[in-house]
């Protein structure tokens, strides 16, 4: 039976209030001290873990302080220096353009808007999102496996597309809470609804979940 919109509203404050109490530190989990340094460390992380991108960006952000230097930087030499992210060809292009066109048409600032930051070499909504959450407080959600795979689960979405996704949340959740949400459905994915083997019998928002196992 198709469920109303007001019980599916309702629904999502249940389970969002549960996860916030289940995570209450839920945060970014990249490491970085500017919004240069997040830029970089979001574009790095595609299709490789958080954890990995963390123990290569401190020597990388030793080795290319600004952004500047990552512009001006050897693509060869920084492809190797990203080598064990994956992808190091594609990301090093990514990363010294978008550096390059920071510089050259933003003054050096990382730009603040999603039109702005999409139009950067390699960087898509998802990126974008980040960044604008994380260091400019930008209401926005990141669409990532895991928002994407439990929200499927719990019938808030019926879509495997991000910018679908995306906008569908938006209705469904509090606009001040979409930061928040996709840290907390990160946490939720690593540690109870993992792919391929959710452990449903210990999660905490089963009861308002339509593919509970129990
Ligand atoms: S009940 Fe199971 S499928 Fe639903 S969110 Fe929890 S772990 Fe995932």
């Amino acid at each position: 039976m198709r469920e109303g919109k007001q019980k599916k509203l309702r629904r999502a404050l249940d389970v969002l209030s549960i996860l916030e109490q289940t995570y209450p530190d839920a945060k970014c989990s990249l490491h970085y001290t500017s919004t240069h340094e997040l830029l970089i460390a979001t574009i790095l992380s595609a299709q490789c873990t958080d954890k990995r991108v963390n123990q290569v960006t401190p020597a990388l952000f030793e080795k290319y302080p600004t952004i500047e230097s990552f512009a001006r930087s050897d693509i060869n030499e920084l492809s190797k220096d990203i080598h064990s992210c994956g992808y190091h060809n594609q990301k090093s292009k990514s990363i010294q353009g978008s550096a390059l066109t920071i510089l050259n048409e933003y003054q050096g600032d990382v730009p603040n808007s999603m039109e702005d930051l999409v139009s950067l070499p390699g960087v898509g909504r998802k990126t974008a999102n980040c960044v604008l959450g994380e260091c400019f407080n930008v209401p926005s959600m990141v669409i990532d496996t895991h928002m994407v795979r439990i929200m499927n689960l719990l019938k808030f979405v019926q879509s495997k597309d991000p910018k679908i996704i995306e906008l569908e949340l938006m209705v469904l959740f509090p606009e001040e809470k979409w930061i928040k949400l996709t840290h907390l459905i990160i946490d939720h994915g690593r540690a109870v609804c993992i792919a391929r083997r959710p452990q449903c019998h210990t999660c905490g928002i089963a009861p308002f979940c339509p593919s509970n196992q129990n």
